[in-house]
């Protein structure tokens, strides 16, 4: 069938490569060099350099230029995700690169001064609130951040070793002693982001680094109830009176999950010692446990290895058979960053 030959050309796991533009160091530094890749949208191809005259060639489902607005990156990366999950599915959208290639700009940006730089957390609230009815929907929302295995309420650091409760039949995942909110209008979404971002930069300051050395997760559990009236309307023969008498409302739940990853750049282990080299095996551990999942849903296989890591079995249930995931690969331009970046673009095929 169309579909089962679409599985097969994409997978489930929708992965787009993003580009930052040079920043001002590099404009200076590098001004001799070419950048170490070389896009074409069009053909949503990629061409990593390998020298002067030289390159290799990655396909990925969408591939978005330095010049490329948020506005388009929502649109093509997380829109139909959360599309999804105000029909009822489960949906997920990460980032995964290294550290200063625009992971937080691209999901977590607030674009208070500039709503035209707001990130994909606060557009996809926006479209949730724009899409659901006050009066018969809620939206709750926590956000977390894991860290050396180990999960921090966001909004609550002092409850620092939140547990993970899966549900044995269903397979969905709860985390109680979360901090949870109701979101009624963006407002205070927009304080609730601003709160938990402030908590993972003291966390990061601490730890005496720019760097995310932390996956922060953001997770919007959105329910409807759709009258069976509303449902039903659709079908010409009802008279909409009738079913709304005779059907209950249905529920739907939905589930998204933001994740904007820790740093992937690879740490020398042989240059670091105790904390630090805890912290670097717990990284790469979750990293490549998430890889590991990534890949069996491209492959369609039927067992997903999730329980290797924290942050696999908390995304366990975006996991499933009807939840979408999307994944945005960041890049920088540097021919100084090569062996980072083409690790990223590998990373980001095989989840393909
Ligand atoms: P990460 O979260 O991956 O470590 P950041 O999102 O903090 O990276 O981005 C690093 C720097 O690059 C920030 O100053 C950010 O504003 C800038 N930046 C990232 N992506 C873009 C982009 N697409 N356009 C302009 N500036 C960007
Ligand atoms: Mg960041």
């Amino acid at each position: 069938s169309l579909g089962a030959a679409d599985a097969s050309v994409s997978g489930r796991v929708r992965v787009a490569v993003r580009l930052r533009p040079r920043n001002t160091e590099e404009l200076a530094a590098d001004a001799d060099f070419a950048d170490c890749v070389e896009l074409q949208p069009e053909l949503k191809r990629l061409k990593l350099r390998k020298n002067n005259w030289d390159s290799d060639t990655y396909e990925f489902d969408e591939v978005l230029t330095e010049f490329a607005s948020q506005k388009r990156v929502y649109e093509v990366v997380a829109k139909p995700v959360v599309e999804s999950v105000l029909d009822g599915y489960n949906g997920t959208v990460m980032a995964y690169g290294q550290t200063g290639t625009g992971k937080t700009f691209t999901l977590g940006r607030l674009g208070d001064e500039d709503t035209s730089a707001r990130g994909i957390m606060v557009r996809a609230m926006e479209d949730i609130l724009a899409n659901i009815s006050p009066q018969t929907d809620s939206i709750l929302v926590s956000y977390l951040q894991l860290y050396m295995e180990a999960i921090q309420d966001l909004l609550n650091p002092a409850n620092d070793n939140i547990s993970i409760v899966e549900d044995p039949k269903t397979g969905d995942v709860s985390l109680p002693g979360a901090t949870v909110v109701e979101i009624h209008e963006q407002h205070s979404f927009m304080e609730l982001l601003r709160l938990g971002e402030a908590h993972r930069v003291a966390a990061n300051t601490k730890l005496n680094t720019e760097s995310s050395r932390s996956h922060a997760i953001l997770m919007v559990h959105i329910k409807r109830s759709m009258s069976g009236r509303e449902s039903d309307f659709s079908s010409e023969n009802d008279t909409p009176h009738l079913s709304s008498t005779f059907n209950p409302p249905i529920l739907r739940k939905g589930k998204l999950v933001i994740v904007d990853l820790a740093g992937s750049e690879r740490i020398h282990k042989s240059g670091s010692e105790g904390h630090m080299l805890e912290e670097a095996k717990s990284i790469n551990l979750s990293l490549s446990a998430l890889g590991k999942c990534i890949n069996a849903l491209a492959e369609n296989s039927a067992h997903v290895p999730v329980r290797d890591s924290k942050l696999t079995r908390l995304l366990r249930d975006s996991f499933g058979g009807t939840a979408r995931t999307s994944l945005i690969v960041t890049i920088g331009p540097s021919p100084r960053h090569r062996a980072e970046t083409a690790s990223t673009i590998l990373f980001g095929q095989r989840a393909m």
